[in-house]
């Protein structure tokens, strides 16, 4: 099978992006493969097929981006090769406008994933927010260019059918919480803000949901984070943890509660802890190994 190379995204215009790839030299007949560009909001998908079959061909001009209307999107882009006397089908790296990751930041990343998998992280999953797509035909408003319903079931008050997309497991670190109390005439409420830290992948922005191992639920407020020559190696974000009964409870996790783990299972363990020990208490030399 033919493997991708130089995949990239380019573009210095609203209108378009040019998604560009190469395949490595290879023996194989070329026009026997067919090249399909896929789309899509967020590293799990799901994704949408934008141009295919292409033969011998390797560029695309994706002129249907909405990328007006916000600065808080990133669109990722995958190429399929679909080899036509087989039906193999294997597919390019992930991609977006950030391009590749040096051999330098892949090390700092790395380290990064040992401190967060090994020490500090817990289980989270992330809902990525739909910023574009088909507008919710339960609460959508055309008229009035508005949600009209909070609590809609159909796009969890999102605007866009479905709300979100697929949700994407990861390990973040998640501090203790910055509690304040918000007094008003009417009412005291008690906002709980907590910062979070985590790799450069899943892409967080404002205004994804964040669900942890607790069933906390939180909304992105602010993203920020480490980056080396223009790609992100580190991110950091504030969260908000939303009010117990809003229409963020009833979004589904599905996921087996029975094989959920808190957090990451240690590569390191330390072969010197009391573990090894005879537990009984009669045989105190048990410690070192004796038995009477
Ligand atoms: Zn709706």
């Amino acid at each position: 099978m033919i493997k991708f190379c130089n995949e990239r995204v380019l573009s210095f215009e609203l209108d378009y992006l040019d998604v560009m790839w190469e395949i490595e030299p290879t023996t194989e007949d070329v026009q026997e493969y067919q090249f399909f560009v896929e789309r899509s909001e967020a590293e799990a998908g799901p994704w949408l097929q934008i141009a295919g079959p292409l033969v011998d061909v390797y560029r695309f001009r994706d002129n249907a981006t909405p990328q007006i209307t916000t600065n808080a999107r990133t669109l990722f882009y995958r190429v399929k090769a679909l080899h036509s006397p087989t039906g193999r089908i294997v597919y390019s790296p992930l991609f977006d406008q950030e391009g590749p990751i040096s051999l330098h930041a892949k090390e700092m990343v790395r380290l990064e994933r040992v401190l967060f998998e090994e020490f500090v992280a817990i289980h989270c999953w992330i809902f990525p927010r739909r910023t574009f797509g088909q507008r919710c035909p339960n609460c959508y408003d055309d008229v009035l260019d508005k949600v009209i319903d909070d609590s809609c079931p159909t796009c969890w008050s999102t605007g866009f059918s479905g709300g979100y997309h697929h949700p994407i497991s990861f390990w973040a670190q998640i501090d203790a919480p910055e509690q304040t109390e918000q007094v008003s005439l009417e009412d005291h409420r008690r906002v709980l803000y907590y910062q979070i830290r985590c790799g450069p992948s899943p892409a967080l922005k404002p205004m994804d949901l964040i669900i942890d191992h607790q069933n906390r639920r939180y909304r992105v407020v602010t993203v920020s984070g480490t980056a080396r020559l223009g790609v992100t190696v580190r991110q950091e974000a504030r969260l908000v943890q939303i009010q117990r009964g809003s229409i963020e409870d009833k979004i589904p996790l599905k996921v087996d509660t029975a094989t959920v783990k808190r957090f990451p299972e240690k590569v390191f363990t330390n072969p010197h802890s009391l573990e090894a020990a005879e537990p009984d208490i009669s045989s105190i030399f048990g410690a070192y190994g004796y038995t009477p």
